[in-house]
């Protein structure tokens, strides 16, 4: 009896002792979770996730002050800082890491922080298995003569005479405008104001002339800077008939020409989520006047946007949210649907710049810049614009792959033989030597017209 009573107690011990062995193995394991967690990162990437977060977060707080001038240099003072940390970062980042685990980091990092971080976790890990394609620029473009993030949004013009002779112009939102020859060089820079986005439509009557006219959103004086192509020159020109100013606190544009009316129009976007658009006219003498004919609100910063000119429809990035379609035309008002979202979606914030690939027959596609896992989505451009595929431009034979990129623009035109299919342009927020510029990839290589 004695016998097993001691045998008990010392069994006990044995209990008592093991138990606490497995807490305090447990207590270690907990420790290092981070190694072993679901997203495969180490906790020194997460680290870094969280303070591109929290970077975010300070950017979000600066964009209530846009009217301050001095604030607004400020804020560019400190974003500037902030890009040659990422620069070096990105710099450094070997080369092994693939596009899906960039894709992963920002899907993981951006939803963790957000209140609808589970659905976005789960749906963004069906997102990510998806294959991610890699096609390369051919041609680079002179960087822009702005340093820091300048560089932000191109435009395509088709010169009707010589394809070959087209040009590419682009955006130094921290000083003016570019015109680029298809072989890079800059032909023209014109230092006119903080030009956030660029767009171009052909056919306008001006002066009794068809011309093609190039607007940019102005945010040093909150106008729209409205110039035309000389076809002669391939240079812009003043067309302004006289200062137009916004009636929201200018981000991003793009233009809508309407085959519906035959009329041509401009959207200006904002930070606070608001979108006006804005009918342009031949004031009588040659220069292009415009007017305020609706406004309404989007939700929260929308920067890029594009319009289809045959279909009659706009669509707009929300940046943190996904892409909307609305109508076109003034008078549609405020019914819209959206295409494809963050997180769930096959997009990872900021959306950034979208263009239109017009094919034959009202088909063709709608590219989107998906700036947080440096990539482009494809989407049909006709019905519910059913998701195509995604893609990034990576390092090419001398020429560097395109990072974060803000704008973007395509052509289906045949544009001589460097070109014959088209070109997709985009911008490059991580060149590997010098300033930002832009990237130009032959079409075909990404999507069969
Ligand atoms: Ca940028
Ligand atoms: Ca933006
Ligand atoms: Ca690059
Ligand atoms: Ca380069």
């Amino acid at each position: 009896m004695n016998l097993g009573l001691k045998y008990l107690k010392s069994s006990l011990l044995v209990l008592i002792l093991g138990i606490f062995a497995f807490a305090l193995t447990l207590e270690n394991a907990s420790a290092n979770f981070d190694f072993f967690d679901l997203s495969g990162e180490s906790s020194d990437k997460k680290d870094k996730s969280k303070k591109k977060d929290k970077d975010k977060d300070d950017d979000d707080d600066d964009d209530d002050d846009d009217d301050d001038l001095d604030k607004e240099q400020k804020k560019r003072e400190k974003e500037e800082k902030k890009r040659a940390e990422k620069a070096a970062k990105a710099k450094s980042k070997s080369s092994s890491d693939s596009a899906e685990s960039v894709a992963m980091k920002s899907e993981s990092s951006k939803s963790s922080s957000k209140s609808e971080s589970k659905k976005a976790a789960t749906a963004g890990s069906a997102a990510i298995s998806e294959a991610m394609e890699t096609v390369h620029a051919t041609v680079e473009t002179d960087p822009v003569p702005s340093g820091g993030d300048a560089a932000d949004d191109p435009a395509i013009w088709a010169n009707p005479a010589d394809p070959s002779k087209s040009t590419i112009i682009g955006s130094d939102k921290q000083g003016g405008l570019a015109v680029y020859d298809l072989g890079g060089k800059q032909l023209q820079y014109l230092p006119d104001g903080l030009m956030d986005n660029v767009d171009l439509r052909d056919g306008f009557t001006l002066g009794g002339q068809k011309t093609a006219i190039v607007t940019a959103s102005n945010r040093k004086d909150n106008s729209i800077a409205i110039y035309k192509v000389n076809p002669q020159t391939r240079l812009l020109e003043a067309a302004a008939a006289r200062t137009v100013k916004h009636g929201i606190t200018i981000y991003g544009s793009c233009m809508y020409s309407s085959a519906r009316s035959g009329k041509l129009y401009y959207f200006g976007t904002s930070k606070s989520g608001d979108v006006e658009q804005f009918e342009l006219f031949d004031n009588g003498s040659g220069k292009v006047d415009a007017k305020s004919v609706r406004r309404f609100k989007v939700g929260s910063v929308v920067e890029g946007c594009v319009a289809d000119d045959e279909l009659g429809q706009f669509y707009v990035a929300e940046e943190a949210v996904g892409i909307w379609k609305y109508g076109a035309e003034p008078e549609a008002g405020t019914t819209r649907t959206q295409v494809d979202k963050v997180g769930g979606g096959h997009l990872v914030a900021d959306v950034e710049g979208l263009a239109i690939a017009y094919g034959a027959d009202g088909k063709g596609y709608l590219m989107v810049s998906s700036q947080g896992n440096y990539s482009y989505v494809v989407y049909r451009r006709e019905g519910n614009n059913e998701f195509v595929k995604k893609f990034r431009v990576g390092n090419g034979s001398g020429i560097d792959g395109a990072e974060e990129t803000d704008g973007i623009d395509v052509t289906t035109a045949n544009l001589g033989s460097a070109f014959p299919s088209g070109v997709f342009v985009v911008q490059d927020g991580f060149n590997d030597k010098g300033n930002q510029n832009f990237k130009l990839v032959p079409l075909q290589t990404i999507i069969k017209n």
